[in-house]
């Protein structure tokens, strides 16, 4: 048994593949998972949840980018082929995005070696949709629903000896002292613990709506997207930039609406079952660091690990992964600080 006690702050995508790998990596080590809100009042909630970062998604390095990228495919893609699939919120999804604006919107050099297939749409295919599509690309993909992933993965990491805590922090150093490492994964709630300027909310509204029958994903030109899950189809969206409001903008709804069902006239029947606003926790680079701070006349070591943007479902596992492995620098003391 390990003497190691290690806490994670937060309890959403991030906090969660975070402390299970921790659980790997440390084994018998204590974690313990501190949040002040959970599940459907997370913003990993609010996301569709479809693996696909944008092109600026940016690590420390393009190198770095691309290692969390490839780890994160491969542990989403992983679970999907177990027979726990469905129970986790994972599978497979394939689908379109079209546009009229420029080429390069329909490419992703982030994943376009990645993924199982990505090609160029053809001509019937751009056809699919009304818009008379310029330009189109086909892919397959993964779906990640947080709606079952977040208490799946909870439950995995108490079934392995983990704790859970409710609890607001008001100061990382509030914390010293009680953990030997502490790894905060705050997402938007890192602005103020870190008081970090370069991380930003990028508002975001969704609606949920009935109609099974689409299987497929489509995305269109300004930020229209009709994403399926596993009991909803998810339509969005807007992108808000230092937005901080969580009210739900009938304006929003209106727009979200009127563009998912010209991209997909069948949707014009598909009755709404909700609607959900979420702050994306937008930071050039993704932060995924080290630090070591004095409190009093003791050391605190914290590893971040926030500021995934509007691709944090994407790209979890793989800072899960390169955050663990700063972990054990930082309790090794080699860090280069
Ligand atoms: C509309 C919308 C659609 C999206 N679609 C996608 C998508 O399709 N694909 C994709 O990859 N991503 C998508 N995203 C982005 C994704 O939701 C985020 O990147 C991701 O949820 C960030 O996860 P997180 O764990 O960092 O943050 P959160 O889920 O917000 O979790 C933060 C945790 O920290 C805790 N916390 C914060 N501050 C404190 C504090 N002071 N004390 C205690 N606890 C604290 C909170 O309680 C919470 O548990 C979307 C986002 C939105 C809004």
């Amino acid at each position: 048994m390990s003497d190691l006690n290690i806490a994670v702050l937060g309890a959403g995508v991030v906090g969660l593949t975070t402390a299970l790998e921790l659980q790997k990596q440390f084994r018998g080590a204590r974690v313990t998972v501190l949040a002040d809100k959970f599940n459907e009042d997370t913003t990993s909630f609010v996301a569709a949840g479809l693996f696909r970062p944008s092109t600026y998604f940016r690590g420390p390095t393009e190198a770095i980018t691309r290692e969390w990228i490839r780890d994160s495919y491969n542990y989403w893609d992983d679970i999907r082929v177990t027979a726990e699939a469905s129970e986790a919120g994972v599978a497979q999804l394939s689908g379109y995005v079209f546009s009229n604006l420029s080429p390069h919107i329909v490419r992703n050099h982030l994943i376009e070696n990645v993924v199982p297939i990505y090609r160029a749409a053809t001509e019937e295919e751009r056809m699919i949709c009304p818009g008379n599509w310029k330009y189109g690309s086909f892919f397959t993909s993964l779906l990640i629903e947080c709606g079952i992933f977040l208490p799946w993965a909870t439950d995995k990491f108490l079934n392995a000896g983990g704790k859970v805590r409710r609890k607001t922090v008001d100061a990382l150093s509030h914390l010293a002292g009680q953990y030997d490492v502490t790894v905060n994964c705050t997402g938007i709630g890192a602005k103020f613990l870190c008081n970090d300027y370069k991380l930003v909310p990028i508002r975001g509204q969704v609606l949920k709506v009935h109609a099974p029958w689409v299987k497929m994903f489509f995305y269109g030109d300004y930020d229209t997207y009709v994403i399926p899950g596993f009991d909803s189809i998810t339509l969005g969206g807007s992108r808000h930039f230092d937005n901080f409001n969580l009210n739900v903008c009938k304006y929003d709804s209106l727009g979200i609406r009127e563009r998912c069902d010209s991209l997909l006239p069948s949707l014009k029947t598909a009755k709404l079952i909700g609607q959900r606003v979420g702050l994306r926790p937008h930071r050039d680079p993704v932060r995924v660091e080290k630090e070591v701070t004095n409190v009093y006349e003791s050391k605190m070591k914290i590893v971040h690990n926030y500021g995934h943007g509007g691709y944090g479902v994407t790209t979890a596992p793989g800072t899960a992964k390169y955050a663990v492995q700063l972990v054990k620098e930082i309790l090794a003391g080699n860090s280069k600080l």
